[in-house]
């Protein structure tokens, strides 16, 4: 693995204005490289001294916000936690790919997180809730493991081909959200949460590509949580359509 520490790196951004401003371009700026420097790191380096007029997102640098989700040197990426020395000397830095622009490396989410909401992405208990807390088992709690990791940076989103065909499919992160909901003890909605997500723009657009699991910055698998629905909602609606099986 090449280091570049205390070296200079090429950094190439491309920029973009909002939509009818003028055509994206690629800028290359060169950028001082320290140790454990990050990608982020790089385009504030760039911000304050050489082009202040260039945006990002981002918040919290710790990997746990997802606003930084981008597309570096090919790959999805958290800028806040892709360090530069994995990088080589010279780095391209791309918004999203598939998503629309704002500026630069800002994207639009709006469509990712309507399409979120679609799910009830949220505990709804069809029981009175206890006086004290809600105790889940760690059995119970080990059920939704891993699925209550994603941080919403819509890099899965932004990589899968049934996004980019499918013009109304609610995408592998909203189902991620679906599955973790549906797979919690406290939840009361799995017949409705069901009936939202199995359609044709629902889960039965993914066609199992795997693209949102490589994609994933969280090392998530979707995929597997997809499947995992695809076999609920199996037995759900069969057992809505052949009542001895309830
Ligand atoms: S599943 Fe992974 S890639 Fe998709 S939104 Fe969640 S953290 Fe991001």
């Amino acid at each position: 693995m090449k280091k570049n520490r205390g070296d200079m790196v090429a950094v190439t951004v491309l920029r973009s204005g909002p939509a009818g401003d003028k055509r994206p371009y690629y800028q290359t700026f060169e950028v001082k490289a320290t140790q454990d420097m990050t990608v982020l790191d790089a385009l504030f380096q760039i911000l304050d001294t050489q082009d202040h007029s260039l945006a990002f997102r981002y918040s919290c640098r710790s990997a746990v916000c997802g606003s930084c989700a981008m597309f570096i040197n090919g790959w999805h990426g958290l800028a806040c936690s892709t360090l530069l020395s994995e990088l080589g000397r010279e780095i391209i830095v791309q918004p999203l790919p598939h998503m629309p622009i704002i500026k630069d490396l800002v994207v639009d989410l709006s469509l990712f997180f309507e399409r979120y909401k679609v799910v009830k992405p949220y505990v709804a208990p069809n029981k009175p809730f206890p006086e004290k807390e809600w105790v889940q088992s760690p059995n119970e709690r080990s059920k939704i493991n891993d699925s209550t990791d994603c941080i919403l940076c819509a890099a899965c989103y932004s990589a899968c081909p049934s996004v980019w065909t499918g013009k109304n499919y609610l995408g592998p992160a909203a189902l991620l959200w679906a599955y973790r909901f549906s797979g919690d003890s406290r939840d009361g909605i799995l017949r409705d949460r069901v009936g939202l997500i199995a359609s044709e723009d629902g889960l039965w657009r993914c066609h199992t590509i795997f693209n949102c699991t490589e994609a994933c910055p969280k090392n998530l698998n979707p995929a597997r949580f997809i499947q995992s629905l695809k076999r609920t909602t199996t037995k759900e609606t069969l057992k809505v359509r052949i009542p001895f099986l309830r």
